[in-house]
């Protein structure tokens, strides 16, 4: 519990100047606590470490943050969990998005689950209300490429996989509402 505020603090000071990418721009901060709600409470996951995972999963690819910070704050295997789930910024987008499906399997079980939720997330974000100017086939692409990755650490969790699915059961069509 009290290592799982120190992260919810943690995160919010250093999301604290960022928006997401909707046309809303809500609060960065919302998202690592949309991924703690589906595994705890959709999820029923009960694994602290797991949690602070999930809380700190965009610190080092979107903030300023360093190994070291994470390591000094929450030990060396958070900060391997969360290497696990950071692109590497250095790469090409499309790139990147190739080793997400690549790694997939390789990853560790917590890593897997911070992945389902963070798809599950933004998949649901992505129905509702998408970043500024993004077209109808961006938006389908990005349900894909999300279910190729899920696709691959199938097994891992049999209920978030299946709300996954829901999720994904909302990837736009032309004869979809257009959102907002
Ligand atoms: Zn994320």
């Amino acid at each position: 519990m009290k290592l799982l505020i120190k992260a919810l603090a943690f995160a919010a000071d250093k999301h604290r100047n960022q928006r997401r990418k909707d046309v809303a721009a809500s609060r960065y901060i919302n998202h690592p606590i949309a991924l703690v709600d589906v595994l705890a409470n959709e999820g029923g996951l009960e694994d602290e470490r797991l949690m602070v995972a999930a809380v700190l999963h965009d610190t080092l690819e979107d903030t300023q943050t360093t190994e070291r910070e994470l390591d000094k704050l929450f030990g060396k295997e958070l900060v391997d969990l969360v290497k696990e789930v950071t692109d590497d910024k250095a790469l090409p987008v499309a790139e990147r998005k190739r080793l997400q499906i690549t790694h997939a399997k390789t990853l560790s079980r917590r890593a897997k689950l911070v992945k389902l939720a963070d798809k599950i997330c933004n998949l649901r974000d992505m129905a509702i209300a998408p970043p500024a100017g993004w077209g109808l086939a961006r938006r389908q692409d990005y349900f894909d490429w999300a279910k190729q990755v899920i696709d691959e650490i199938r097994g891992v969790h049999p209920t978030l996989e299946r709300i996954f699915d829901e999720a994904y059961s909302r990837r736009p069509t032309a004869a979809s509402p257009e959102p907002h």
